[in-house]
């Protein structure tokens, strides 16, 4: 970002606080970490250095590295687009960046994203990648959907996106795929792992960098970066005020199969917290991260799907064991807990309507 020189001779604007980094000019938000009143332009600068900062202190990327940006077209990723290919310039990281889009087919929703992803490919010069559920899995989302209808839907979604941002990041051949989740979405999934009691997703959630065993590690820079701002006297969204000021290009729409979902409540009760005290968020990461499992508790085995050779606790993948149901007109086939489920397989086939309804239904991108 070029950063405005401030006249200090000049004089200072009337009425409203003045910004509490420069001191020169008008404060436009005001920051939830720190309270602090503050210009746009220190804004910009404040945001982006913490970014960096994140990157440099926890060794996100090293010179050299291909990473692959997992971009929906949405602001968090869209940002992160920007924000990324600013900084590789202005710091010398030394990347090769791309964008990588996952289309799930869903007609109104992703084909509209994706023209915004698009558009961010020539904006920012950055070359795009799109892989497709229909060519991975055979199977659209809205052909998905018209099959089971909308109660499990973002199980099947958020279970395939998963291994089709991993399948692309393969295809781009790059080294890491970085993720524009934020802090918010971290403090939700702690929350969500505790309710659930998945200590091994607890155990794993607030990691900057995950998969460092698997093929291609995935890593968060906005992992300590607030949703929310507060923009003079209501609230907006740190994301979408740094979207909204830079006049980024970026989609907003809510997926047509947007469950009224768990993850919902979640975010409402950190959204509460957040109202009474700002740090809650970053204090919810911090619980999470001093988590310690104890080391007598099993955990599940990582081992490989012996189907597709994707990562698995299981003989069969979680994708697998769902396109299995799909494509045998069984779609309750692998809903609900998996443990156990590769074992009493051909049970469950029997029992198609017995199985445990997964009732934590999310939003895949913020599955990891
Ligand atoms: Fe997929 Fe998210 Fe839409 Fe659910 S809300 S169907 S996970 S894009």
């Amino acid at each position: 970002m070029a950063s405005e020189v401030v006249d200090a001779t000049a004089p200072k604007p009337r009425g409203g606080r003045f910004c509490t980094v420069c001191n020169e000019r008008r404060a436009a938000l005001k920051r939830p970490k720190t309270l602090d009143q503050i210009c746009k332009e220190c804004f910009y600068a404040v945001f982006e250095d913490e970014i960096h900062r994140v990157i440099v202190d926890n060794h996100l990327f090293k010179p050299g590295e291909r990473i692959a940006i997992g971009a929906s077209g949405g602001k968090d990723s869209t940002v992160l687009a920007y924000v990324l290919s600013e900084l590789n310039i202005r710091h010398g990281y030394g990347l090769d960046l791309f964008l990588l889009s996952i289309d799930e087919g869903i007609t109104g929703y992703r084909d509209d994203s994706l023209e915004t992803v698009k558009r961010n490919e020539i904006q920012y010069g950055l070359p795009l990648k799109v892989v497709s559920y229909k060519e991975l899995y055979g199977w659209t989302m809205d052909e998905i959907v018209k099959l089971i209808g909308l109660k499990n839907n973002c199980t099947f979604c958020g279970v395939f996106r998963r291994q089709a941002l991993d399948r692309g990041a393969a295809l781009l051949k790059v080294d890491k795929l970085v993720t524009g989740h934020n802090a918010d979405d971290i403090a939700e999934t702690v929350l969500l792992n505790i309710l659930r009691g998945d200590i091994a997703r607890l155990s794993r959630c607030t990691s900057i960098t995950t998969g460092e065993d698997g093929p291609i590690p995935r890593c968060k820079p906005f992992k300590y970066t607030y949703e929310k701002e507060i923009l003079r006297s209501w609230a907006l969204n740190l994301l979408f005020t740094y979207a909204y000021f830079k006049r980024l290009d970026y989609f907003s729409t809510e997926c047509i199969y947007s469950p009224n979902a768990y993850r919902g409540f979640a975010r409402e009760f950190i959204k509460d917290l957040e109202r009474i005290r700002p740090r809650a968020i970053l204090d919810i990461i911090k619980s999470g991260e001093d988590f310690r499992i104890s080391t007598s508790t099993k955990m599940p085995e990582q081992g490989n799907c012996e189907r597709c050779g994707y990562i698995s606790s299981q003989k069969w993948c979680k994708a697998c064991v769902l396109l299995e149901g799909l494509n045998r007109g069984l779609p309750k086939l692998g809903i609900g807990r998996t443990r156990g489920l590769n074992n009493e397989r051909n049970k469950d086939m029997k029992e198609t309507n017995g199985t445990k309804a997964l009732q934590s239904k999310q939003c895949g991108t913020l599955d990891f």
